[in-house]
């Protein structure tokens, strides 16, 4: 490498020196992550060494590792899943104005950061529901959809998260109200996950439910033609938009406390607010990168439109999961 080459590589990366690798524990697998990783490894000539698993396999390695565990970056779904790591003392506070500039305030908790959104929407069946009925999150506790609503389990991180920021909106003893209304409207015990309780209105065994957005636009991608009837059989709705705006959850990470390559994890993730990182980062999974300028590139997805989105920070809203758990169990929202 001539020299001016090498010099420029030192300035652009100081502290990189002696890190060329980077121990990545991630909860994502998806396609597009291949390409992610290539260009960082590309850019910066740190090779990553990913750990994939499930979200909560991932946490449970992380706890028992400890101070010996190899990771420097741990990355997942949902906010009150990096609430816990936060919570568990997993994280390493980060200082990064890339971090800081690039993410907007209420998508950063004070050791994490979310790096897509998805959004928790209404999905009801267009031949028995009037859409009137199911403008609002709270509508679904309203006596008009009595043996109408079915849902997967309150304990699911999913329907945690919604139910922090409903505490937060509504109140404690507001969101318990509404819980007890969700279950005196069940047409069917909690089961299944989020496509399941979408199957289960395309097919009329309950009218309405709850849904992330990327198991929609999963769904709407697909070629299958089983799968296009059942988007042709619901409905979406934008929820509480004359409110505080739909529920925002999102897919997060962080630097891990005892990380060996500190600063390989910071320059991470501050590649990952890169607008190149961001597409491929939220396309991988069908949702909305959190950095303005990254375009999305994802037809299916842009198709659902603009909307008013809950602008609460979401190192906030993960605070009142727990709170959120106690609320379902005492109404048995199981
Ligand atoms: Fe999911």
């Amino acid at each position: 490498m001539p020299i001016i080459a090498t010099l420029l590589a030192i300035m652009t990366f100081p502290a990189l020196a002696g890190e060329k690798t980077l121990n990545l524990y991630s909860a994502r697998h998806y396609q597009t992550d291949e390409a992610l990783y290539a260009n960082f490894t590309r850019q910066t000539g740190i090779q990553i060494n990913r750990i994939e698993g499930k979200e909560d396999e991932l946490l449970e390695r992380l706890k028992n590792e400890g101070a010996n565990s190899p990771a420097d970056v741990f990355l997942t779904v949902d906010a009150a899943r990096l609430a816990q790591a936060e919570q568990l003392g997993l994280f390493a506070p980060v200082k990064s104005r890339i971090l800081e500039t690039r993410i907007p305030e209420n998508l950063r908790a004070a050791d994490w950061f979310a790096f897509s959104t998805r959004a928790r929407v209404i999905i009801y069946n267009k031949a028995s529901v009037n859409l009137a009925e199911v403008q609002n999150y709270e509508d679904l506790a309203q006596p008009a959809l009595k043996g109408k609503v079915c849902s997967r389990s309150g304990s699911h991180p999913y329907n945690l998260s919604l139910g922090a920021a409903l505490i937060h909106h509504l109140g404690e003893q507001k969101t318990e109200e509404w819980a007890r209304g969700l279950v005196a409207n069940f047409a069917r015990a909690p089961k299944g996950g989020d496509t399941d309780q979408i199957k289960a209105v395309a097919a009329g065994e309950c009218q309405v439910a709850l849904s992330n957005t990327y198991y929609l636009v999963r769904l709407m991608r697909s070629e299958k033609s089983e799968d296009k009837k059942i988007m042709e059989q619901v409905g979406v709705v934008w929820p509480n938009q004359k409110s505080y705006g739909a529920h925002i959850n999102v897919s997060g990470g962080g630097v891990l406390k005892n990380a060996p390559h500190k600063e390989a994890a910071i320059a991470f993730l501050e590649y990952l607010v890169s607008d190149e990182a961001q597409t491929y980062f939220a396309d991988g999974n069908n949702e909305w990168p959190v950095v303005a300028s990254a375009p999305v590139k994802n037809q299916a997805l842009e198709s659902l439109g603009k909307f008013k989105a809950d602008t609460l920070n979401v190192g906030a809203l993960a605070k009142n999961t727990a709170l959120a758990q106690r609320i379902y169990d005492r109404a048995g929202y199981r």
